[in-house]
């Protein structure tokens, strides 16, 4: 008797990056926003709970379940502003897609390349709703990881082809300026986040500190601008001034848990939001009035990875982009685990 090998396909961060090129970058976000968008619209089906985390003094490490009952996804992820410092990513992910019927992972996959597309088409998704109509030029303040990710999804998804660039670190913003060079995106390195909303009728702010930061402050935020806030994700971890909130429509992906970790933990339990999910299924209204200040308080939830997840596995099929992975244990005789060990000394020994 030969205990089979029972293998789950495995996409590593070499393997991501060639299916992200074989794709081509703008095409993939324009893809995956799609994925996300149809789970939005079918939010309902989903299992959905805040994510698991454990914070520490330095950072945050979560688990990100989900499930719409056929299939289960979850996400490992940390947060750790201090870690590029210490030539680390601040985010790194992997995760897996399960099959609900029977337990057994489908897919293991590295999870911080597409963390930053995910994030970045959810964000361009939103926008998609909320922003004013052909608006061309975003602010983008915080240049590190994420920054050519969302530049790149509301060029694809919006048509935005300028971007006025502001890092306190200026070598992020000239990375940021080099990286993107060539992709028809008229770009300009402004010298204070100030400098950077001028003009733009989308604010992207996607800063990484372990504060009550301020990144915009009431002023700098004009009549009819879109704010995208990405960097406040968790407790004690923000980026804008409450007196903005209090002036926009808000919405969010899932309260119970951008309550806890994005910018309207700075307001009243009760603060009014709107669900992103209901404004893509089109039960509630995106942007109301061309005056109307939209922020999306994004923080990231299981759904949009459960999307990522489940188009990175639709791609595999044609791309053949992974490798398989001895992940499960499967004897021919399912009660029989211990006797596959035996086998395996037995096999073993003759080698010898
Ligand atoms: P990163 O560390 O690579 O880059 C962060 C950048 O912000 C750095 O270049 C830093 O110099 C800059 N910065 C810090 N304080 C600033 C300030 N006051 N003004 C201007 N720039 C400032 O981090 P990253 O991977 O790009 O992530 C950015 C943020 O986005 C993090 O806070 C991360 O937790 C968050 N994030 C959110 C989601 C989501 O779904 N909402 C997903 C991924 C990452």
């Amino acid at each position: 008797m030969t205990d089979t090998l029972n293998t789950v396909p495995f996409v590593s961060v070499d393997n991501m990056m060639r299916l992200v090129l074989k794709v081509g970058i703008e095409t993939f976000l324009g893809e995956l926003s799609a994925y996300i968008e149809e789970d939005f619209a079918r939010w309902d089906r989903f299992d959905k709970t805040p994510r698991v985390a454990s914070h520490s003094r330095d950072g945050v490490i979560e688990l990100m379940p989900t499930s719409d009952g056929t299939l289960y996804g979850f996400k490992y992820v940390n947060g750790h502003p201090k870690n590029m410092r210490e030539g680390r990513q601040t985010v790194t992910a992997f995760g897996v897609l399960a099959d609900v019927g029977n337990g057994y992972p489908m897919l293991l996959s590295e999870m911080t390349i597409l963390t930053a597309l995910r994030t970045a088409a959810t964000s361009a998704v939103a926008a998609k709703h909320l922003a004013p109509q052909k608006a061309r030029t975003m602010a983008l303040i915080g240049n590190g990881a994420q920054a050519e990710f969302q530049a790149l999804a509301f060029k694809a998804l919006l048509g935005v082809d300028r971007v006025r660039l502001h890092d306190i670190d200026p070598s992020a913003t000239r990375k940021c300026i080099r990286n993107l060079a060539g992709r028809g995106i008229e770009m300009l390195h402004a010298a204070s986040a100030q400098d950077a909303v001028e003009g733009a009728e989308i604010v992207t702010t996607v800063t990484a500190d372990k504060q009550y930061a301020t990144i915009l402050t009431d002023n700098m935020v004009g009549e009819g601008i879109h704010i995208n806030a990405v960097g406040g994700d968790c407790p004690g971890k923000t980026e804008l001034h409450p007196d903005i909130l209090r002036r926009a429509a808000i919405f969010v992906e899932y309260p119970p848990q951008t309550r806890i970790e994005g910018e309207i933990q700075q307001l009243a339990a009760d603060h009014p939001v709107t669900e992103l999910s209901d404004v893509v299924a089109g039960r509630a209204t995106g942007r109301s009035d061309p005056r109307q200040i939209t922020l999306f308080d994004s923080v990231g939830f299981a759904i949009e990875d459960f999307s990522a997840l489940r188009y990175v596995r639709d791609k595999l099929r044609d791309t053949g982009l992974y490798e398989d992975l001895d992940l499960l244990a499967d004897p021919d005789e399912p009660r029989d685990l211990f006797g596959m060990l035996l086998r395996c000394e037995a096999r073993l020994q003759a080698a010898e």
